[in-house]
């Protein structure tokens, strides 16, 4: 069911201890880590602790665990002084948009220049 653990979910193992991670951050709701495949010098994965597939279905379910998520990538940011140059949070959102992990992430991106409009 959304909001507990799902078995075959990889976060919900690296959120469990079962998996390891190169952990940055942890609070009660979330957990940042960096990312095994970075594309940036600043990459981490800011994920809550409860599951749901994607960032939308969390903020329908959990607003104050979305708020959460999204502190802890400013935090993220600020730790790694990324934060007075700009960085980006991203969610992809579905297949078609290059999400893998179906257990809602906010990609936190820094350290190096970003285009606009995204690839
Ligand atoms: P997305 O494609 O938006 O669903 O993001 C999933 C991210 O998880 C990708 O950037 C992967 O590189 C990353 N990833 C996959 N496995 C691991 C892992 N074991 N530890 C850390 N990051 C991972
Ligand atoms: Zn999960």
């Amino acid at each position: 069911m959304a909001g507990e653990r799902q078995d075959d979910c990889l976060f919900c193992k690296i959120v469990a201890g079962e998996v390891p991670a190169d952990v940055v951050r942890e609070t009660g709701t979330t957990l940042a880590f960096r990312d095994i495949n970075p594309q940036a010098p600043t990459h981490v994965l800011v994920v809550p602790k409860v599951h749901y597939r994607d960032a939308p279905s969390l903020a329908a379910a959990d607003p104050q665990v979305t708020a959460d998520v999204l502190r802890e990538a400013g935090e993220v940011a600020a730790e790694d002084k990324v934060d007075g140059t700009g960085y980006r949070i991203v969610f992809n959102t579905g297949s078609g948009a290059g999400q893998t992990v179906w257990h809602a992430h906010a990609h936190v991106l820094g350290g190096r220049g970003f285009n606009w409009p995204p690839g």
